[in-house]
């Protein structure tokens, strides 16, 4: 996508619009990803930020990825994780695996756990059920953000189940969030493309919607870069402000945060094909798109920087397209315990660092985005 170097005065127009709280159209939206500068799009995204997240606080939430299987039927075109059954590279970890894992986390004052994995055929209902208590009984003070709408989707599929039932099920035995993982690009022309055996969009919504109506944590995400029109994405948008709309309506409850990221290629068969010049998207596509997202859905409160994707120094910028929250620590797999336990610590420091070089206060959250803990500020002049 060719980006406009200065905006064009329909384009000025929508941004005055988005800048004093109205709602943007479609076609609105649409002049913005063509006809505005990156640094109009910036100012104005910034300027929504402050208005319904006003201050100088930037917030993070250190919590562990588990990633508790890797087995996966699905074959998602873009994904390096997974491995089909009886792969010998495949795994689902055990109780002490797990237990380890976030033992590390609780020694860096980490509150949260999310655990995702792939739709694997061996792991029944019972199997998620009997995960979800012992990790109640074992770890009372750690919050379990788990799963997403595709492995609800995949459970419900394999045991014959409405994906409300799942959800209630799991729910009952502990689960606090269905995070937004599997969204992608929400249109089915790009899911047949490059994930054909995946939950379609109507899928991923009504998954999400019996979340909120459950009354479960829930967070929205979109991932750029795979040969999407605009209009794609302008669908994704919309289909999430209206599902967003309904169920703040209905249930009190919607999506927390908005988060999204370009795909990531690396050992991917998109990634391998003779198409890849086509797929993915760079650091300027990303700021626009954040911030047309922060100026789009504009009843969603939070919009993440994602720096596990984007690298800490354009999350940094994305302070400034909109973003008012540096994501989580997602504490990386595969790393011995000491090893893990000062990666976190150094990630944490790292963090608090790219937020107040950017001028703005780090704040610890929960997943529920309140304060767990607030720093006193660094002296001036240290290094
Ligand atoms: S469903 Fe998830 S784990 Fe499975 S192939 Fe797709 S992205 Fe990978």
């Amino acid at each position: 996508m060719v980006a406009a170097v200065e905006t064009s005065s329909r384009a000025t127009e929508a941004l005055a619009k988005a800048r004093a709280g109205e709602r943007l159209s479609v076609p609105e939206a649409r002049c913005l990803y063509t006809e505005a500068s990156l640094l109009d799009l910036g100012a104005a995204a910034r300027a929504r930020r402050q208005a319904l997240v006003p201050g100088r606080e930037v917030t993070y939430l250190v919590d562990r990825n588990i990633n508790y299987t890797n087995v996966c039927l699905t074959d998602c075109l873009f994904c390096a994780f997974y491995r089909p059954p009886g792969h010998p590279e495949s795994y689902t970890l055990t109780r002490d695996q797990i237990a380890g894992k976030i033992e590390e986390l609780r020694a860096v004052g980490g509150t949260r756990i999310l655990m995702q994995g792939g739709h694997n055929p061996a792991l029944r209902i019972g199997w998620y059920e009997d995960l979800l208590r012992w990790l109640r009984a074992t770890f009372p003070d750690i919050e379990v953000d788990a799963f997403s709408p595709s492995e609800i989707g995949h459970l419900a599929d394999l045991e014959g189940m409405t994906m409300r039932d799942v959800l209630a099920r799991l729910k009952d035995c502990g689960l606090a969030g269905l995070p937004g993982g599997g969204g992608e690009i929400l249109h089915d022309e790009i899911r047949h493309r490059v994930s054909p055996k995946k939950q379609k969009t109507d899928g991923w919504l009504e998954a999400m919607r019996h979340a909120q109506s459950l009354g479960l944590v829930t967070s929205s995400t979109m991932v750029i870069g795979f040969s999407e029109t605009v209009d794609h994405r302008l669908s994704h948008l919309s289909r999430l402000r209206d599902h967003q709309d309904r169920s703040l309506a209905e249930f009190g409850n919607g999506f927390g945060s908005f988060i999204s990221w370009t795909v990531q290629l690396e050992n991917t068969p998109l990634g391998a094909s003779r198409h890849r010049p086509r797929y993915g998207a760079g650091g300027q596509e990303y700021l626009r798109h954040l911030a047309i997202g922060r100026l789009f859905l504009d009843n969603t409160r939070h919009h993440q920087a994602s720096w596990p994707t984007q690298g800490l120094k354009l999350a940094q910028v994305a302070l400034e397209f909109g973003a008012d929250d540096f994501g989580s620590t997602m504490l990386e797999e595969n790393v011995v315990s000491a090893a893990g336990t000062e990666r976190c610590r150094v990630m944490v420091e790292e963090i608090h660092r790219e937020i107040r070089d950017a001028g703005y206060e780090p704040v610890q959250r929960d997943s529920r985005y309140r304060v767990v803990r607030r720093f006193e500020p660094e002296p001036a002049g240290v290094a």
